[in-house]
C-alpha cells in the first residue's frame, strides 16, 4: 500500500469492498489513473463478511413477501446477475488466485404444495428474464440431493448458482488492482467531498485529493458520501449475521435455500457448513453489532429442518456485518443526476454476487463507454 496520499487523480474510488476494488481494477487495467480510499481494512465490511453465496434466481422469501409485480420489476436485474456470474467464472484466472468459485447449482427446497406453487410461479418469471430454474419432484431431489430431509417434496434448481470464498476474494482483487497500477489507501476515511469546477475534492485525515471523476462504492455508508454533495440516496445499512459449523464429511455440493423461511446453506472447502440467509444481528447502543442468539437458534433450526446433518454439526462461530439494502432491492448504478462525474456503484443485498458486473458497468461509464449491459430497468437511475 502506498501511504502518502497524492493531491490529485483522474478517478477517485471511495470504498474498498468488492464493488470499489473491482472498479479500480478494471479502470487501472484500462490505463486510468485511479486512487481508491478505504475507511478501514480492505474488504472488512460486507464484502469480506458475507456468506459467499453466488445468487442468480429470485430470492424466494422476497418473492412471496412482495409478490409477482415486485418480481417482474426486479427481473431485469437477473440478466445483470447472470452476466456477473459469467465474470465470476473467469475471476480466479483474472486475478491469478483461487477464489473458491464453485457453481454447482442452487436449490430452493419445498415442504408443502403451496411452496411448490410459488416455486413454479417464480420459475415462470425467471424464465421470462432468461434464467432457467428447473422445477424438481421429490424423486428428482432424492437423486441430486440425497442429503435433504425426507419431508422435502420438491424444489427449484438453478444450475448456475454456487459459492465463492469472500475471505480470499477482496484481497486477491486488491492485489490485482495494485499490480495493474491503482493506488490504494486503507484506513483513509473520506470525511468531506465537494464539487469544484474541475470535478471533486475529497477530504481525508491525510490531506485533500482532487479528482475529475469520483465513484461512490461505500456500500452501506454510500448515503453518507452522497449526502456530502447534497444528494439523497435510498440506501441504508441493515445488520445481518452468519454462522459456520465445525467441519463435517463432504456432503453438500449445492447452495441450499428453504421455501419455509430465510436460509442459505453451503459446505465450504474445509467441510464447515456456512449458514445464513438474512437473519438479523443486534445493534448495541454504541452502534456496534453483536450476534442475536434468537437469530442463531432460528437460523440453525431452519437449516436442520432442510439438511439433517446441519442439526448434528456444532456451530463454531457467528459473525455480523452491515449489508447495503434498498427498499425495492434494485441497484443504484450510474452517474448521479445533476452531479456530472459522480458515479454510484451500489448493488444491494446480493452485492457480492453482483460485484464483478457492478464494477464492469461502472468502469465502462467512468471511461465514457456504453455499459457492458444496458442499465434500463436495472438501475433505479435508468428508469
Ligand atoms: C452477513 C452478510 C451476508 C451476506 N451474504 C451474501 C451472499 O451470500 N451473497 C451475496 O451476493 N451477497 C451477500 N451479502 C451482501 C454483500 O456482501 C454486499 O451486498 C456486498 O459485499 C456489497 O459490496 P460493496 O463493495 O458495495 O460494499 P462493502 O463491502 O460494504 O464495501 C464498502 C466499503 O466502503 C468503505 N467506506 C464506507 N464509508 C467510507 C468513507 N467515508 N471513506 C472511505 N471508505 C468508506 C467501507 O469501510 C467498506 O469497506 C451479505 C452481506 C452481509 C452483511
Amino acid at each position: 500500500m502506498k501511504n502518502v496520499l497524492r493531491h490529485s487523480a483522474d478517478v477517485l474510488v471511495i470504498g474498498g469492498g468488492i464493488a470499489g476494488l473491482m472498479t479500480a481494477l478494471y479502470l487501472a487495467e484500462d490505463g486510468a489513473d485511479v486512487v481508491l480510499l478505504e475507511a478501514g481494512e480492505l474488504g472488512a465490511q460486507a464484502s469480506g463478511a458475507n456468506a459467499g453465496s453466488i445468487h442468480l434466481q429470485l430470492q424466494y422469501p422476497e418473492f412471496v413477501t412482495y409478490g409477482e409485480s415486485w418480481a417482474r420489476a426486479y427481473a431485469p436485474c437477473l440478466r445483470f446477475l447472470s452476466q456477473s456470474l459469467d465474470l465470476w467464472q473467469g475471476l480466479s484466472a483474472n486475478v491469478n488466485e483461487p477464489l473458491g468459485v464453485k457453481l454447482a447449482g442452487g436449490l430452493v427446497v419445498a415442504r408443502t404444495e403451496a411452496q411448490m406453487q410459488a416455486i413454479v410461479a417464480k420459475a415462470r418469471i425467471e424464465a421470462e428474464a432468461g434464467v432457467e430454474v428447473q422445477v424438481l419432484t421429490a424423486d428428482d431431489l432424492r437423486q441430486i440431493a440425497p442429503y435433504l430431509a425426507p419431508e422435502a417434496i420438491g424444489g427449484g434448481f438453478c444450475s448456475r448458482e454456487g459459492k465463492a470464498n469472500p475471505l480470499r476474494t477482496t484481497p486477491a482483487i486488491a492485489a490485482a488492482a495494485l499490480r495493474a497500477g491503482a493506488s490504494i489507501h486503507s484506513h483513509t476515511p473520506v470525511t468531506g467531498l465537494e464539487a469544484t469546477p474541475q470535478g471533486y475534492v475529497a477530504t481525508t485525515r491525510g490531506g485533500r485529493i482532487a479528482a475529475r471523476r469520483v465513484v461512490n462504492a461505500a456500500g452501506a455508508s454510500a448515503g453518507k458520501i452522497a449526502a456530502m454533495l447534497g444528494l439523497t440516496l435510498n440506501i441504508d445499512g441493515f445488520p445481518l449475521q452468519v454462522t459456520v459449523t465445525e467441519p463435517v464429511a463432504e456432503l453438500i455440493p449445492h447452495l441450499v435455500y428453504s421455501a419455509a423461511g430465510k436460509l442459505s446453506l453451503k459446505q465450504v472447502a474445509n467441510g464447515g457448513l456456512v449458514i445464513g440467509g438474512g437473519w438479523p444481528a443486534r445493534v448495541r447502543p454504541d452502534g456496534d453489532l453483536v450476534t442475536d442468539p434468537r437469530s442463531l437458534t432460528g437460523n440453525m433450526a431452519m437449516a436442520a429442518g432442510v439438511v439433517p446433518a446441519a442439526g448434528r454439526a456444532r456451530a463454531l462461530r457467528s459473525w455480523t456485518a452491515w449489508v447495503n439494502g434498498t427498499p425495492d432491492w434494485r441497484p443504484i448504478l450510474g452517474e448521479a443526476p445533476g452531479l456530472p462525474g459522480f458515479f454510484l456503484a451500489l448493488f444491494p443485498w446480493v452485492g457480492f454476487s453482483a460485484g464483478p458486473m457492478t464494477a464492469r458497468v461502472t468502469a465502462d461509464l467512468v471511461l465514457g463507454r456504453p455499459p457492458a449491459l444496458s442499465l434500463r430497468g436495472v438501475s433505479v437511475l435508468a428508469d
